[in-house]
């Protein structure tokens, strides 16, 4: 059992990867803390979990500062402790920078880099005091290499691969590793409602994108809840300020 009653905070646990680190944790004797702002979604996600599975559902915006914060001081007032936080919540923005209004670049920035700022902050202070924990925090291929037509998210996604290496600097000597995963495309809701919004049949246009990744499919969520699980665990003792490819050997360079 990797995460034997490790506390294991994890965002967006209802959406596709969050609902695939969940279980993949659970499987592993975490004790979770679930939070996502879909209450529906997230209890889905809870009921399949093994049986026996110690958990909380924290439901809420991450777009409120204080919510970012209290879901850490909730996990440890629950639980005496963090473990293990995974910043795994986004969104996607769509389009160029004349087609990104006001409120989608407000939303991205709140979503996907403010709320893991605040997270983390919260984390670094209970986890400095422990002197242990580990962060992963999901970014993307995009945040490493900019893709066409996409600024906002791309931004948010490079700031959050950036924030990640400074936190792992200064935060290494509190016994605090901090990693980020980059997956490339994998097949989620937020994959393929994007298809399905402009006109594409998601389980066609799937297929068609399996063919252009070298190891001849997109990801599964589960492929990403695995780096996530390594990027967690002591057998990545090493292993701090990583920006972890997962992209099948597909280019997006
Ligand atoms: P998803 O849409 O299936 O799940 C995202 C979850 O985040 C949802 O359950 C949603 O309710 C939750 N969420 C969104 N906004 C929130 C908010 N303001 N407050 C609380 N919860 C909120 O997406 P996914 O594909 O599982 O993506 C997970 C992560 O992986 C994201 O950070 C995404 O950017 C990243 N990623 C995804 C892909 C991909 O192709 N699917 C590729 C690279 C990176």
């Amino acid at each position: 059992m990797m995460f034997a009653d490790k506390i294991t905070v994890v965002t967006g646990a209802g959406g596709g990867i969050g609902r695939a680190i969940a279980r993949r944790f659970a499987g592993e004797g975490a004790i979770l803390v679930l939070a996502d702002a879909n209450a529906k979604s997230v209890a889905e996600t809870a009921a399949m979990l093994p049986a026996g599975t110690t958990y909380t559902i924290v439901e809420g915006n991450l777009c409120d500062k204080a919510f970012c914060q209290s879901l850490i001081d909730q996990a440890v007032e629950r639980y005496g402790r963090i473990d293990i936080l995974i910043n795994n919540a986004g969104i996607i923005t769509r389009g160029t920078i004349l087609e990104t209004t006001d409120e989608d670049w407000a939303l991205t920035l709140d979503v996907n880099l403010s709320a893991v700022f605040y997270t983390c902050r919260s984390a670094i202070r209970h986890m400095t005091a422990q002197q242990s924990g580990a962060i992963v925090n999901v970014a993307s291929t995009w945040g490493i290499y900019a893709g066409p037509g996409h600024p906002a998210y791309i931004m948010s996604k490079a700031a959050v691969a950036s924030l990640t290496k400074c936190l792992a600097r200064d935060h290494a000597r509190d016994g605090i590793r901090v990693n980020a995963v980059c997956p490339n495309e994998v097949n989620t809701p937020m994959l393929r409602t994007g298809f399905a919004k402009r006109g594409f049949d998601p389980d066609k246009a799937v297929e068609q994108l399996n063919e252009t990744v070298p190891l001849g499919r997109i990801a599964e969520p589960e492929d990403i809840a695995d780096c996530i699980a390594f990027l967690a665990s002591d057998q990545a003792r090493y292993v701090a300020g990583a920006t972890l490819e997962v992209s099948g050997a597909k280019a997006v360079y």
